[in-house]
């Protein structure tokens, strides 16, 4: 009975051994991936003299048709070539959300703009790299979008493509009772947005409170032209890429409100750049 007690137990030992050095062989990797920093390359810009469109749209921005976004955007057709975009808002910035954990012992976590994941395969681990942009001129026009690639390069490029495809305009104003200046320094009034358990209400603020709310959603009403805002979350915050898309449904919900004359004299509307007229 003892011997075979024993023997029973060796061959646990060497499992346990082997699932230890397996371990730290995936330690390893992920310390020398983690060793890769942001990378902070300039983006190439794209030379708009050579391009040349391939859609009907793209066609008609080139030969001068089309002079202004909102021809595109009022319509609802959807914009295929970041360089229409490029063209017709020649001042966007473009910003990368942290919506990444850096890696590593003691807590680690540590956000980061690029969010690094792993695959296991036979041939060892393939790490992925994915990002969110957000694009916008700070005058009324912002889009976000979300890539994701083997390097970190190509993700932020694929990002940024997206984002600028993604463009829409929203809706500013003074929807503050306690201001009434009637310019779009603000929200015109208060909305809700959802993503997954996520929750986000914007209202809007007096001239000079500044943006009170979370950074990352910060960064977004920057790119678009808010100056001032109050705010408040409900649900798993930490999961920036839901907090993020809470924050642009609330946008695209101030955009779809019916809004009355009475409404758009009190707050001074203005969508995108255009001030709406009664
Ligand atoms: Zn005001």
């Amino acid at each position: 009975m003892v011997k075979t007690e024993e023997t029973l137990e060796e061959p646990k030992k060497l499992n346990e051994e082997v699932v230890e050095e397996e371990k730290l062989e995936v330690e390893k990797d992920i310390i020398e991936v983690a060793g890769v920093e942001e990378e902070t390359l300039p983006i190439p810009e794209t030379d708009l003299g050579k391009w040349n469109p391939k859609t009907t749209l793209g066609k008609k921005v080139k030969s001068g048709e089309i002079t202004n976004i909102d021809q595109i955007l009022d319509k609802g057709e959807k914009i295929l070539e970041k360089e229409i975009v490029e063209i017709l808002l020649p001042k966007l910035e473009n910003e990368l959300l942290m919506v990444g954990q850096s890696k590593g012992k003691f807590g680690g976590g540590a956000r980061r703009v690029f969010k690094q994941t792993q695959k296991k395969t036979p041939e060892g681990n393939k790490p992925s790299f994915a990002c969110f942009a957000v694009v916008g001129d700070k005058d009324g026009y912002i889009g976000g979008g979300y890539g994701k690639s083997k390097d970190t390069v190509p993700a932020r490029e694929k990002a940024i493509r997206k984002a600028k495809l993604n463009v829409f305009k929203i809706r500013r104003g003074c929807g503050s009772w306690q201001c009434g200046c009637k310019t779009p320094h603000s929200i015109p009034f208060q909305a809700v947005g959802k993503c997954g358990s996520v929750e986000i209400k914007l209202m809007p603020a007096p001239k000079g409170k500044g943006l009170c709310i979370e950074k990352e959603c910060a960064k977004i009403l920057r790119l678009a032209g808010i100056k001032d805002v109050w705010s408040k979350t409900k649900g798993q915050t930490k999961v920036k890429q839901n907090l993020i898309m809470a924050c642009f449904n609330a946008l695209k919900k101030i955009m779809q409100m019916k809004v009355n004359k009475e409404l758009i004299e009190s707050v001074g509307l203005v969508e995108g750049r255009k001030k709406l007229e009664i």
